[in-house]
C-alpha cells in the first residue's frame, strides 16, 4: 500500500485576493492537493475611548 503522506507538495499559487482581514492564496499541488494559505497582514487594535457617566451617589 503506497501513501504520498511523505509527499513533499509543491505548492503553486493559483490565485490570491485580499480580505478585509488579509491576503489569502490558494495553493495547488502537482498530487492534486489544494490548501488555503491565509496571510494576516496588519492587526489595527482600535482604541475605543470610554465615557464613564458621571454617577453621583446619594447618601
Ligand atoms: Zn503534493
Amino acid at each position: 500500500m503506497i501513501t504520498n503522506a511523505s509527499h513533499l507538495h509543491h505548492w503553486t499559487t493559483v490565485s490570491q485576493h485580499r480580505t478585509s482581514e488579509g491576503a489569502v492564496a490558494y495553493e495547488r499541488c502537482d498530487c492534486g492537493r489544494w490548501r488555503v494559505r491565509r496571510e494576516l497582514t496588519v492587526v489595527i487594535e482600535r482604541s475605543i475611548p470610554v465615557t464613564t457617566p458621571d454617577r453621583r451617589r446619594n447618601p
